[in-house]
């Protein structure tokens, strides 16, 4: 792994601070999520804590977090490495947020507040801008704090919780650049109706809508792993 000298320094700023190994996770988070660590890379407790300028032990206790969060497994022989994950993981996966999202769903259809439909369509707008502008990134960031947003609004922790904790790790996995999306203007308008229904407090098209959503998006990053499993195999 390369660490740039920004973050050496970034961890020297830090180094003093009682919570070290949050954030030497959230160091390595980043660089996985950026793409800087590939799945299936070893994680050297010892390199680590040498590139970082400090102990092993903050080390250890950041890969223990980052396993909890599903980044990190442990492989007998190699020790920790950035996970890789199977086509049934990633169908579990979405399965888990089909089912989570469709209830979230179904609560703010029930609930039909104004202003959670406000804060939605403020991300849906954004999510529009940045198809159009063709800004994968944007999009992908919208299009997460869309669905985040709408678990968030349901105001139940515990269910925020689990969605954030299967994200993390498929974000590990999906590269940014555009072929991660079908078509963007696609991925945009798709978000309108899902709106439209929790708003107008249909509870069931709520639910439906968004499990639909998320099973397209998983069979969609299923193609597109397998994709890139061929490609890295000719
Ligand atoms: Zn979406």
């Amino acid at each position: 792994m390369v660490i740039v000298d920004s973050i050496l320094s970034t961890m020297q700023a830090i180094a003093a601070r009682p919570s070290l190994a949050t954030d030497v996770a959230a160091l390595i988070r980043q660089e996985i999520l950026a793409g800087k660590m590939r799945a299936g890379e070893r994680l050297v407790e010892s390199r680590l804590a040498a590139d970082l300028g400090i102990s092993r032990a903050p080390v250890r206790e950041a890969l223990k977090l980052l396993r909890a969060e599903g980044l990190v497994a442990e492989e007998p022989r190699r020790g920790a490495v950035v996970v890789s994950l199977t086509d049934a993981d990633v169908r579990e996966i979405y399965d888990v947020r089909a089912a989570l999202e469709a209830h979230a769903a179904r609560v703010l259809a029930r609930a039909r507040r104004s202003e959670d439909a406000a804060a939605l369509r403020l991300l849906v707008e954004r999510i529009e801008q940045a198809a159009s502008e063709g800004d994968v990134h944007d999009l992908y960031d919208a299009d997460l704090a869309f669905h985040t947003t709408v678990l968030e609004l349901t105001g139940n922790s515990r269910l925020l919780e689990v969605f954030n904790r299967s994200v993390t790790a498929l974000r590990a996995l999906i590269s940014l650049d555009e072929h991660a999306y079908r078509s963007l203007a696609d991925v945009a308008h798709e978000h309108w109706p899902l709106l439209e229904v929790i708003e107008c407090g249909d509870e069931e098209a709520a639910a439906r809508y968004a499990e639909q959503h998320v099973e397209d998006g998983g069979k969609h990053v299923v193609d597109r792993l397998r994709a890139e499993r061929a490609e890295a195999e000719n």
